[in-house]
This record gives structure tokens, sequence and C-alpha cells, in this order.
């Protein structure tokens, strides 16, 4: 009778722990996650004053809120992407969409990308100048064309074809981007977006829009479009949009070489960007970071500038926002 208790207790201890083990593992993970940033660079604290860095952050937050409520409601992760994306394009703050830099002739010449996880199936543009919202138009390139990357005044033919919005290309001159062509400021070369999410359903993406580099010449294209540079993603690994010096990206194949890490050597997603961004990257002298989650939702933002704008939110309510290191 004596044993019998204490193997009921012992029994009901030993269950209580299993469940609470049990219990741990799953709800860990959360439900869903946002990662955006808005471009890394070398910019002080005195370069962009605390008034601005106020309404950086402002935009940041209300990307985020975007892309999040559309996770909340049970929105797919390209669904958040392009949203969350088409606020910061249209937001002239960003080098990306509105707020586009120069290249050395005076056009605006954007280039964007997307990349499902699932199936890797990929979209991505380069040297557009007449489409409002290039992240939208990647989109439209690998959900209904058999290509994955479209360029120049082919893409604007596709895009008029997808029904997008056409723009006249006066519509992407900002005062404050004319002027940084003209006095080449070392501040104005950053300000890409990117946003990688890790949505209800299990599944990651990841999508980037840029104007380029300030001054770009010959129809340059950057790392943004390039998928495996500037963007990639795989659901046995993690989401990554990357912003930087786009010709060490693509040298680097960054974001490819992040998810291998992670699937070939077994590294954590903290471990890979870090190897990358901080030590393989910063020894060439490759200036730039990435945002990053993994199938897991955890989080990683390294860069080796002084500030890269970035922010994210988990459906735990853990949340970031930040500008500086
Ligand atoms: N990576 C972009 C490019 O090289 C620029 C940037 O992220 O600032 O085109």
């Amino acid at each position: 009778m004596k044993t019998s208790v204490t193997q009921t207790i012992l029994l009901f201890i030993l269950s209580v722990l299993a469940v609470s083990c049990s219990t741990q593992g799953p709800s860990s993970k959360p439900e869903y996650v946002i990662v955006i940033h808005g471009g890394a660079g070398n910019a002080s604290n005195r370069d962009i004053n605390e008034e601005k860095q106020k309404e950086y952050k402002e935009k940041l937050n209300e990307a985020l809120a975007i892309g999040e409520n559309i996770l909340k409601n049970g929105g797919t992760c390209i669904e958040a992407i392009e949203k969350t994306i088409n606020y910061l394009e249209d937001c002239p703050l960003f080098n990306a969409g509105k707020g586009a830099v120069f290249t050395h002739d005076g056009r605006n010449e954007l280039d964007a990308s997307v990349m499902q996880g699932w199936d890797l199936n990929a979209g991505a543009v380069a040297g557009v100048g007449d489409v409002k919202n290039p992240i939208s138009l990647a989109i439209e390139v690998m959900l209904n064309s058999e290509h994955v990357l479209l360029s120049g005044s082919g893409a604007s033919q596709f895009a008029e074809e997808q029904e997008l919005e056409i723009v006249d290309s006066s519509y992407f001159f900002t005062e404050k981007r004319w002027e940084s062509l003209q006095n080449m400021l070392k501040s104005e070369k950053h300000g890409t977006v990117g946003c990688v999410v890790l949505d209800k359903y299990g599944n990651l993406a990841a999508g980037t829009s840029t104007g380029g580099r300030t001054n770009k010449k010959y129809g340059r294209i950057g790392d943004s479009p390039i998928i495996g540079a500037g963007n990639y993603a795989n659901n046995n690994t993690c989401a990554v949009s990357a912003t930087g010096h786009g010709e060490f990206f693509i040298r680097y194949a960054v974001a490819h070489d992040i998810s291998t890490l992670m699937e070939y050597k077994g590294m954590s997603l903290k471990e890979a960007s870090n190897l990358v961004i901080n030590t393989k990257l910063a020894e060439v002298g490759g200036l730039g970071g990435i945002i990053a989650v993994d199938k897991d939702g955890n989080v990683a933002m390294p860069f080796n500038t002084n500030m890269m704008f970035r922010a994210y939110a988990k459906s735990t309510g853990e949340k970031e926002v930040a500008i500086f290191k």
C-alpha cells in the first residue's frame, strides 16, 4: 500500500515534469516574427540628430506595425513583406522607391528581390525607372513569370502587363537625393530597405528593395536583386536581407553563405551571420549588415558599420527599434 502511494506521487511528479518540458519547447518558438531594415552606413550621431532619429524610428515602427498586423491576422509572409516594403518604398526617407538615390547620369534605377523559403522560388528586378513599387514587381516576377530576374525596359513592360502602377520618372525626384548626388555626402549612401518574415504557417521569406548606390554608373546592379547575395530564404535554415556595399555582398554570396553555414556546419543563426558580417566581410572592408530570422524564430541583425536602421517584432511581444550599436 505504502509503495503504491509513493509510486502514485512519483508518477504524478514525473508527468507534471514531462508536460512542463514538452510545453517549454514549442511555446518558446514564436508564432510569427518580422524583421526590417532601412539600410546601414557610417553616419554618426551628429549626422543623424535626435529629431531625425525620432523620425526614422517612427517610420520603422509604422512599417513594422503594418507587417505585424498582417501576420497576426493569419496573412502570409509574402503579403507581410510586400505591404511592409511598399510602406518603406513610399517613404522618401529611405533609399528605395520614392526616396531612391540618383545615378551618375541623374536617373533613378531601382532594384528589388523576393524569395520564399519553402520552394526556393524567387523573383527580382533590376534597373527599373518607372515602377512605383519595385518589390511588388519582384513578387509578380516570382509568381507570374517563368524567370527570376528581369531588367530595364523589359521589366517595365512586364509591370504594365501585370497592371502595376507606372509613374513618370520625375516621381522619384527628391531634393535630398539630388543634393546628395551633387555633394556625394557619405551619410547618404545608405537606406536600402528589407524585410524578413517567419509566418504562422512556419514559412520563411525575404524581400529587399533599393535605389542602389548614389552616383552609380554604366547600368551598375548591386546585390539587392541578386538571389543569394542581398536576399535569400530557405525553410531549412533562415531568411536574410542585406544592405551595404553591394559588390562585396555579391562576391561573398553573403545571404546564401549564412544559410549554408547553418545547413552544412550546423551553426546557429547568430554564429553564422556574425562570422560572415563581422569576420569575413569586415576583414576585406565590405561594409554593411543583414537582418535575418531562422526557422525557430531567432533574430539576428549584425552590421559592421556605425549604424543600421533596424527593427523586429515577435508574436511573443518582444520588440526592438534601433539605429546605432
Ligand atoms: N546594397 C545596395 C547596393 O549595393 C546598397 C545599400 O544597401 O545601401 O546596391
